[in-house]
């Protein structure tokens, strides 16, 4: 099994470089109340992540500001029509972080606890992310702050279909392309793709990513999440002298990418001993048998109740015993009550904005690696955009070119964050802001400030 060997680059993390630094502009007017960095919650989480970047951008330090505010951010009613008659209306977003690189690019997430606030920092990390991994986008998300458990089926239709609507005026496929997110999937993108392409008159498969194959989809997409995962933390495990096989890993939320990255983790010989989603947690030490739980969540929406293991409080699934800890649910969920709890010598994030600042810096003080979202989970993304070049060109490629072109990516990306963490003595996630910063405001400044 695993040999303890320190990861250099989370000792020193918080260092930042003194002499190089270039000032970086105080804000010229006051910041509107949501853009307030004291904030809490994951816009807060994303400005102190770029606090933490500052010092290492050098000239390009001059655009700073403009990663701490959103380029364009609009609210929609959605109004519903329920299948009694009566009338719902629902709040709507779409974000566009930054769109220096490319046209926006991000998710869409259904979710009762969606907020303005949470969607400009998912959307931040899209811009962070699709810099990281070089995929020619700038960021973006969107979401409907709904339960859709409390929808039928005509009904989530008709939410879908006229958000897709009320957002029509930004997104398009040169200009903003949507995606699966938390309870959205494959049936919600064709009715968006559906959407868009009646309101504008002819078929266009490029307005969203992770659609049905047989509708411009791509091969490998709905897996591509957990892929990554799996990719990137197999790289991180190998620099620490951390073996798959035979390790112990806890994954949190069960779903696309940790459903996905348990299952690779557990073919490449590791133990799956936790797993906790919204329904509950269970563990086996021997290991669960990953495609029985996979069977279990597919058919009972959750894994408590799975017999291949004893049942696990949410305490108990923070402080297991394991190797790697993969938090794949949503946002926030290591924070300053569980982190110290954490026994993993390794997290890697498969959800957006999983750990907080504070829950960093307890994490690091351990000496635990923290593999970031912003590189960890970009592969959903990548392939998104493999999705999107093959739509544009009308050419389909295989299953086996899609992953391998995957793994390259994710590999190379995370080698130059490695190695930028090693440089700088930084964390992972600082050396992953850095090398997207830089590329992000680059491009910023080589497009000039109009007019
Ligand atoms: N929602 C995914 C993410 O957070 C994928 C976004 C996309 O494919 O555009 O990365």
């Amino acid at each position: 099994m695993a040999t303890r060997t320190q990861a250099k680059t989370t000792r020193t993390a918080r260092k930042a470089p003194a002499a190089s630094a270039a000032p970086v502009a105080a804000p010229t007017h006051p910041l509107p109340s949501y853009l307030d960095p004291n904030h809490l919650g994951p816009w807060g989480t994303y400005l102190a992540q770029v606090d933490r970047v500052a010092p290492y951008l050098g000239p390009l330090g001059k655009w700073v500001e403009t990663l701490k505010r959103p380029k364009r951010s609009l609210i929609v009613d959605v109004a519903l029509r329920r299948d009694d008659g009566t009338i719902a209306h629902f709040e709507g977003y779409r974000v566009q972080h930054n769109i220096s690189r490319g046209p926006g690019k991000g998710g869409v997430r259904f979710h009762p606890d969606v907020t303005l606030s949470e969607v400009m920092a998912l959307a931040a990390w899209m811009s962070i992310k699709n810099a990281a991994v070089n995929v020619p986008y700038g960021g973006a998300k969107g979401g409907i702050r709904v339960d859709p458990r409390t929808l039928s089926l005509g009904e989530l239709e008709r939410v879908t279909r006229r958000y897709t609507s009320e957002i029509g005026l930004i997104i398009g496929p040169s200009k903003d392309i949507p995606a699966p997110d938390v309870n959205t999937n494959e049936k919600v993108m064709a009715w968006m793709m559906d959407t868009y392409s009646v309101n504008v008159g002819a078929t266009a498969t490029g307005v969203v990513t992770g659609k049905p194959i047989d509708l411009g989809g791509s091969l490998g997409r709905r897996e591509a999440t957990g892929r990554g995962v799996f990719t990137v933390g197999a790289e991180a495990a190998q620099r620490i002298g951390l073996t798959i096989e035979g390790s112990r890993v806890a994954v949190q939320g069960f779903g696309n990418v940790g459903g996905v990255a348990g299952k690779l983790f557990a073919e490449a010989g590791a133990k799956v001993i936790a797993v906790q989603d919204h329904s509950g947690g269970v563990s086996n030490d021997r290991g669960l048998n990953v495609p029985k739980l996979l069977d279990h969540v597919a058919a009972t929406g959750g894994v408590a109740g799975f017999r291949g293991g004893e049942p696990l409080t949410a305490e108990q699934f923070w402080s297991c015993k394991c190797d790697i800890l993969i938090p794949a649910a949503l946002e926030g969920q290591i924070n300053a009550q569980n982190a110290g709890k954490i026994k993993a010598r390794m997290v890697i994030e498969g959800a957006n904005g999983p750990t907080t600042p504070e829950a960093d810096d307890i994490l690091q003080d351990k000496g635990v690696l923290v593999v970031p979202d912003v590189i960890a989970n970009a592969g959903g993304v990548t392939v998104s955009y493999f999705e999107w070049v093959q739509d544009f060109s009308s050419f389909f490629w295989s299953e086996a070119e899609i992953n391998q072109r995957l793994v390259r990516i994710m590999t190379e990306a995370f080698t130059a964050v490695w190695n930028t963490a090693q440089q700088h003595q930084v964390s992972l996630r600082t050396a992953t802001f850095i090398v997207a910063c830089r590329r992000i405001l680059h491009a910023r400044d080589m497009r000039g400030l109009y007019p």
